[in-house]
């Protein structure tokens, strides 16, 4: 311990223990010891310089909208929210340069030169050869499953993801869940619980066989895991399995940046290597990639499907041209793609995934001080409230995670998302609920937008909702769309009795 007395003489004489003393004070932390460049407080590396004014309103106002919205998030007025955490798509902040990008756009219908500097980023970071422009992720995915899936095709993915998954079915394909076990325990300390388990994947195989299996569907910091990542050992594992029976991987690179963030950390052997490294040795050894530019690429919208396969990449630009656009824009403006091109720069700047991982780990860190049960290890993009474990008392059906979202957005305008049952959707041979292992609330972090003050409110307002968690009722569905029915359904809250 550092000497509680410290007066003036005591300081100047003993210079290293007073900074000691001060370094503990600065960091929070409870070491003793000063820390190396690396291990201390993560910050910010940028300034502000425009800000946006908050509305801010009360609890019983909020007590209004909240039953407006049908006690679903995705249908409240972005207006009547205070901090949110609803999802961390589409909703970065762009720096400067980004918004310099945007006066340089050429909103040429063909050929936009902002076209190529975006192609040019893609092939220098990720490595793929052939790039076709989308409006979002999900124009990607429905390219791809268009293009290779037939109808009783199954295809292999580490969880699944809303609209990927809806996409492979649409095109007459099953998903077939090959993560690891520990992906599915929210108290599993496991760190990578985005790996494949490659002895699911070899079942499927043998079962299957390998023609029936278009690609694995591979995705980078498991977004319905928690923002688990995937190792690159078990990458090079799955990559030789893979090419033994001549299965494409296509990685689901929305958060891949992230992924290789953490890499870095866990994974000793790339200790000492660039993110940007890391990011084109995992790149190489998948065939191609769908990308939702909303979230690691630091732009408020765009996607690409990203291809090494020279007539895969023609059948995907016939196919672009009716569903989204020439192939030089899909969907985006000529400006949108040079913030694009510039956005996916910046997102493997370490500085940046440092305090961009690092905010996110503080805020967990704060939630696991309070004793609230979240899934561990903290990922990249979002802290998961454990609702299963926090709303114990409330059934799978009542819809706990939900409700969870609904109470916190009364408490303190916080607005989170429903990652559960209602996310899940139905099975659509038996018409049943699905009923996923994890029922999840997710806080998703915004890139380069929220301060520490805001993490610290969340923190607070999570902790008092923990708090009277006994008392708070469930929820009964009452408006149910067809698919992705979370976007858009109803629920009412059930009463006593
Ligand atoms: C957001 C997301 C998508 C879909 O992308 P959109 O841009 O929303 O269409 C696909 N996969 C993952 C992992 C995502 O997070």
């Amino acid at each position: 311990m550092a000497k509680k007395k410290t007066d003036k003489k005591k300081w100047a004489q003993d210079l290293p223990e007073a900074v000691k003393d001060l370094e503990t004070k600065l960091t929070l932390s409870r070491k003793k010891k000063l820390s190396p460049p690396q291990e201390r407080s993560w910050a910010e590396p940028y300034k502000i310089k425009m800000v946006e004014i908050l509305r801010m309103t009360t609890s019983k106002e909020r007590e209004k909208y909240i039953v407006e919205a049908g006690y679903n998030t995705f249908l409240l007025r972005a207006r009547d929210v205070y901090i949110d955490l609803l999802t961390d798509s589409g909703t970065s902040a762009m720096s400067d340069r980004q918004w310099a990008g945007i006066m340089q756009g050429d909103e040429a219908y063909a050929g936009s030169e902002n076209f190529y500097h975006m192609e040019a980023a893609v092939q220098k970071y990720y490595g793929y050869k052939y790039v076709v422009p989308t409006h979002q992720g999900r124009g990607a995915e429905h390219i791809l499953s268009q293009l290779t899936i037939k109808k009783g095709d199954i295809v292999p993915g580490n969880m699944y993801f809303t609209t990927t998954k809806l996409h492979q079915e649409l095109a007459g394909g099953k998903f077939a869940d090959i993560i690891v076990d520990e992906a599915h325990d929210a108290n599993s300390t496991h760190p990578f619980k985005g790996n494949v388990d490659l002895n699911k994947l070899q079942k499927i195989i043998n079962e299957e066989g390998p023609e029936k299996i278009p690609y694995i569907s591979l995705e980078g910091c498991v977004n319905m895991a928690g923002g688990q990542p995937f190792s690159l050992h078990n990458l090079k594992a799955l990559r030789k399995l893979c090419s033994r029976h001549k299965i494409r991987i296509m990685l689901d690179a929305t958060r891949i940046a992230e992924n290789a963030f953490m890499i870095k950390k866990r994974e000793k052997k790339y200790a000492n290597h660039e993110i940007s490294d890391i990011l084109r040795e995992i790149c190489s050894l998948t065939d191609g990639a769908t990308m939702s530019a909303k979230k690691d690429c630091l732009v408020n919208i765009g996607g690409f499907l990203a291809l090494n396969d020279q007539e895969l990449y023609k059948k995907a630009c016939n196919m672009v041209v009716i569903y989204e656009g020439l192939h030089t824009y899909g969907g985006m403006a000529g400006r949108d793609m040079e913030a694009l091109g510039i956005g996916i720069g910046e997102s493997v700047n370490e500085n940046h995934l440092r305090s961009r991982i690092g905010q996110t780990q503080y805020l967990g860190q704060k939630l696991l001080d309070y004793g609230v049960p979240i899934v561990v290890p903290v990922g990249g993009h979002a802290i998961y409230l454990n609702a299963k474990e926090i709303l114990s008392h409330i059934p799978q059906d009542q819809f706990p995670a939900q409700t969870l979202t609904a109470e916190l957005y009364v408490d303190s305008g916080i607005r989170a998302m429903e990652r559960g049952i209602v996310s899940a959707g139905r099975n659509p041979e038996t018409g049943d609920h699905n009923y996923p292992r994890l029922e999840l609330v997710r806080l998703t972090i915004p890139r380069r937008v929220y301060t520490q003050a805001h993490m610290d409110v969340v923190a607070e307002s999570v902790a008092v909702v923990f708090a009277k968690k006994d008392k708070i009722r469930g929820l009964k569905m009452t408006y149910e769309p067809k698919k992705l029915r979370f976007f858009q359904a109803r629920f009412s809250k059930l009463r006593d009795g």
